[in-house]
This record gives C-alpha cells, sequence and structure tokens, in this order.
C-alpha cells in the first residue's frame, strides 16, 4: 500500500474504554481532522489507594488542538462524560463544536460549574434526528434505550463509509417513562449500507436478552410491598431509570424520599427541571426530617453501591453519618451491578451492614440492577440489523470484547472483518479491509487525587501501597560534624510496620546497625556524602526488617548534622 492512500484510511483510537469498564473515549480521524467521542473516567481499582478517579491521557492530542473539530457525546453517565472537567482545558479552543442530548448537557455542566476556575462550556443541543456536519464528517443522531434518558447513538458518515457507534443500549419494549426501542427507525439506518459498526460488550457474555426497565421495576415493587422497616436505596448517580422507579414506587407506598449524596441531588435536580424525572413535590424530604416519619414512610435513596468510599452508603456503614445510622428493621437494597474491580469493598460493606442489623437485597438476589446493556441476543439482533461490513466491540473488558466478537461470527462475519483492539491502537479502516498499526498511541491511566490531576504518578501509587500495606519507618539520626560520630541513639518513629512496646530486641538492634552503617561511612569526618548515607540507611536496613519481619515497610532516613 502507498503512503497516500494510507493517509486516506479512517483512524478510530480508542484512547480508553477497551479492556476495562469506563474510561470510554474514542477518536476517528481522516487526513489529520479529529472528531473525539464522548470522555469519560473509571473508578479506581483496589490496589490504587486514595486514587479517585481514572482518566484517558491524551497526550495524543498535544498541539493538536487546531485539528480538532469537535466532541460529541453519547449520554451523561459518567464513563462517558466524567473527564471532562479535567481534559477539557487542555483542548479548549473558543467555539471548539460540543454536541450533546439536553440530559447530558445539563449533566456536564452542571459538573463544570462545580470545578468553578474551570473553563465555562458552550454545548450544543441535539435529538434523536438532529443532523450535524464537522468536517468531513455528518452524524446523525439516534435514540437508544439505556438506563438513563436521552441516550444517543451515532451514524457518521465519513468519506471512506458510514460507521455506526451503538453507544450503551439495550433494547427495551417496555421502559419506564421512555420510549420503547424504534426498531424501525434501526431497520431503516441498517439499509444505509454500514462499513464498520462499534458497539456495546459490557454485557457481551451474559446470555439471553436483558430485562425490561418495566421488569426491574416489578422487581423492585417485590421489594416494597414485603418491607415495612425504612428502605435505604443505594445507585449510581447517573442511573436515572433506576432513581425514577424508585421514587414512583416510594410514592405508591406511601413513603417520603430523602435523597443523599452531592451528586445524587444534582443529578436529580438536573432531571426535575428537564422533565426527566417525575415526582410529587411533597415526596421529598431532608435527612433531618426522617425521624418526623415512622420507618414504613421511609425511603433513602444515596449513592455508594459500589462502596466508593465517600459514598452515602459507606459513610452510613460505616456509622460516619450526621444523621443516618443503621437500624434493626432496615432494609438495604444495592441496586446496580458491581463493577469489576470492586467486588471485595461491596462484599465487606455489605457484611457490615447486615452485622448491624439490616436485611441486604443485592442485584445476584433479585434482578434490581443496572440491566442497562444488551445482552448477547440483543448484540446479534443488533448486528443483523445493521448488518456492518466490519465489526469491532467496545466498552468492556477484553473478555467481553472478545465474547462480542464471538457473537459477531456466529452471525456469519468473516474473521478477518471483526477486529478487537486495545486502548490506544491505531485502527485503519478503508473500503477493503481494517488493520491495526503496530505503533500504538499513548493510552496510559492517568490518576485524579482531590483536584489534583496527574500528579500521581506510579511512584507514588507505589508508595501507596507500600504504606498501606507495610507501614513506615522513620529513622532520624544526629551526626556530629566534626567528629563523624552519631550523637546518642537514632529515633525511630514507626506507623503501621510493628507495636514498637514489642519489638524492642528489633528496635535496638536497628539502632545499632543505623549507628554502624553511619560510622562506617563518615570515617573521622570532614566531607560526607550524606544521601549516599541515607541510601545505605534505606537499603540496609529495609533488608534488615525484612530478614527478622517478612514486612518492607517505607524507610524514611532523617540525617540531622550539628
Ligand atoms: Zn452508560
Amino acid at each position: 500500500m502507498t503512503k497516500q492512500s494510507k493517509q486516506d484510511n479512517l483512524k478510530i483510537i480508542p484512547l480508553g474504554g477497551l479492556g476495562e469498564v469506563g474510561r470510554n473515549m474514542t477518536l476517528l480521524e481522516y487526513q489529520g481532522r479529529i472528531l473525539i467521542i464522548d470522555m469519560g473516567f473509571r473508578m479506581p481499582e483496589e490496589d490504587m489507594p486514595g486514587v479517585d478517579y481514572i482518566i484517558p491521557s491524551i497526550d495524543y492530542l498535544k498541539n493538536k488542538q487546531k485539528n480538532i473539530l469537535g466532541i460529541v457525546f453519547t449520554h451523561g453517565h459518567y464513563d462517558h462524560i466524567g473527564a471532562v472537567p479535567y481534559l477539557i482545558r487542555k483542548i479548549w479552543r473558543e467555539k471548539l463544536p460540543i454536541f450533546a442530548s439536553p440530559l447530558t448537557r445539563g449533566i456536564i455542566l452542571k459538573r463544570q460549574e462545580d470545578f468553578s476556575h474551570e473553563t465555562k462550556l458552550k454545548i450544543n443541543e441535539v435529538y434523536d434526528g438532529s443532523r450535524i456536519e464537522l468536517g468531513p464528517f455528518k452524524i446523525e443522531f439516534f435514540r437508544q434505550n439505556h438506563n438513563i434518558p436521552d441516550n444517543l447513538g451515532l451514524f457518521i458518515q465519513t468519506p471512506i463509509g458510514n460507521i455506526l457507534h451503538t453507544s450503551d443500549f439495550k433494547f427495551d419494549q417496555n421502559p419506564v417513562n421512555d420510549l420503547p426501542t424504534n426498531f424501525e427507525k434501526l431497520r431503516g439506518i441498517g439499509k444505509r449500507k454500514i462499513l464498520l459498526m462499534l458497539s456495546d460488550s459490557t454485557d457481551a457474555e451474559e446470555e439471553g436478552h436483558s430485562l425490561s426497565e418495566k421488569e426491574i421495576l416489578k422487581n423492585l415493587e417485590e421489594i416494597f410491598k414485603s418491607v415495612h422497616g425504612r428502605i435505604i436505596a443505594a445507585t449510581f448517580a447517573s442511573l436515572i431509570n433506576r432513581i425514577q422507579q424508585i421514587i414512583t414506587l416510594s410514592e405508591k407506598y406511601g413513603r417520603k424520599v430523602c435523597l443523599e449524596g452531592y451528586s445524587m441531588k444534582t443529578n436529580v435536580e438536573i432531571c426535575k427541571n428537564l422533565g426527566y424525572i417525575k415526582a410529587k413535590r411533597e415526596t421529598f424530604i431532608s435527612a433531618k426530617q426522617i425521624e418526623n416519619y415512622p420507618p414504613s414512610q421511609i425511603t433513602i435513596l444515596g449513592t455508594g453501591a459500589q462502596g466508593e468510599a465517600e459514598a452515602v452508603l459507606m459513610r452510613i456503614a460505616s456509622k460516619e453519618h450526621p444523621f443516618i445510622k443503621i437500624k434493626k428493621g432496615d432494609t438495604v437494597i444495592f441496586s446496580s451491578s458491581v463493577i469489576p474491580g470492586n467486588e471485595r469493598t461491596v462484599q465487606i460493606m455489605k457484611d457490615e451492614i447486615m452485622r448491624q442489623g439490616a436485611k441486604v437485597f443485592h442485584y445476584k438476589m433479585m434482578d434490581i440492577h443496572a440491566g442497562g446493556h444488551a445482552k448477547s441476543e440483543e448484540l446479534k439482533e443488533m448486528i443483523k440489523i445493521m448488518t456492518p461490513k466490519f465489526f469491532m466491540p467496545i466498552h468492556g473488558q477484553y473478555s467481553m470484547l472478545v465474547a462480542h466478537s464471538q457473537l459477531a461470527k456466529e452471525m456469519g462475519m468473516e474473521e478477518k472483518n471483526v477486529i478487537v483492539a486495545e486502548n490506544g491502537n491505531v485502527i485503519n479502516l478503508n473500503q477493503k479491509r481494517i488493520f491495526i498499526e503496530k505503533e500504538k498511541v499513548p493510552s496510559n491511566y492517568v490518576m485524579i487525587d482531590g483536584l489534583g490531576i496527574g500528579d500521581v504518578g506510579q511512584v507514588v501509587l507505589r508508595d501507596r501501597q507500600m504504606l498501606a500495606e507495610d507501614g513506615m519507618f522513620v529513622i532520624v539520626v544526629i551526626v556530629e560534624r566534626q567528629t563523624g560520630k552519631v550523637r546518642g541513639s537514632p529515633d525511630i518513629i514507626s506507623r503501621g510496620f510493628v507495636y514498637l512496646r514489642e519489638s524492642k530486641e528489633l528496635l535496638r538492634d536497628t539502632r545499632k546497625r543505623v549507628i554502624g552503617i553511619v560510622e562506617r561511612a563518615t570515617g573521622t569526618g570532614g566531607a560526607v556524602n550524606w544521601s549516599y548515607i541515607k541510601d545505605e540507611i534505606r537499603n540496609k536496613i529495609g533488608q534488615f526488617l525484612f530478614s527478622r519481619t517478612q514486612r518492607r515497610p517505607m524507610i524514611l532516613p532523617v540525617v540531622i548534622e550539628v
């Protein structure tokens, strides 16, 4: 293939969302001009202490601001919009075109307000049927059912051919407070010759069909019917359909709803204003008012079903919530499925809640979980409707992408036309073939810690893991400059390593060694390489402590000259 023709390939560059759940962000590039689809974050893994979120790396876009045609958002879930406040500044230019449905727009703008020093965004509203043109890309938005309203799939005409991006989706003939899937419209799109389909893989490993939102409502209602104490329901703040269902059922069964958690309150506010959540004004009460009602008339709806440290449910479970304590007779509903990597934390939290006397319903016991994603039968149906020439699974762990690619092959697609890609791959597409370039673009984790962006690197993370696992060990040595002798006995401070009072012998031996290391190196005074001495202490004492305790605390030598 000549250079010229490779230049004319369409490039698909996933910066996140492949091989993981969350952090969705994909670039389409044609002749150097770039369209961005979604900018999401993901939750940290359990071995990343202190990290709040992980966002995509956009190093690839460095010095390419001028080439960015615009950003389109599919829906308002944080794994599709969450990275905006952290990333937008780096690619921002006046009048950068941004498009989102009204609800998605509302959620993005509200979050942006919370970062008051951040860029004020202008976002254009798009709806089912809207058409826009950005450089060589003509984009048509079409409604897709999911577990948040106002979710849009993308039909994109490019000079190479038509691309279909499903967004997250499921087929739902009986949604709650939303329109059913418009199969006729989807078939119409499918007739327009799809060259490549990018399709949601989150539930590709699940057999059968996803549950209709009506079905989930029925299951939730079983709980509401049988429970007489308070109901504490935890879900994602962006799982708008679930929030609506819990409000609807609370009203039906004579319960007041106390919303807890900042993101829950703001999302409900945005949705109420836009008409996406229907509720009576008098349904809502504040946490302080809970005691004014009998338990049978109370629903508490909060965030935290993933065991997030700062979320409402965790604060209730760990008895840190100022007003809400678990009482005997309470029923706690975890109404979203657990994201891979959070299982252990959720389990511990669940145990704690039960220990405090509450009954727990979780998604494995009844179908009350997210269920927002198409399962294998629906995914096959989507492939059948769109009959794309090429197929690339997106959104999901690697095993989900593979399962989805198998489904495509079951549907008769040729092996060479189905591509399982990873973050950072540059996928080339032309009318004849699809292939991955050898060179990858950066797609590493960028970690967000409080408001800091990307200043938590691998080194900081390793330190935190070390501190969390084996604690720390500070050695303070005072050295007389003139003689090179250690004055007195080195001070030792330790946290999370061993109980010092019961380790007298270990401490005595450690001190002796520290004195030995320092005095060997200082000789008889004069010019001394202090950083060498610190390294020696760190290494030798590290080995010594490990040989005695099988632990590797972080060692911080402090050498003071007098
Ligand atoms: Zn979603």
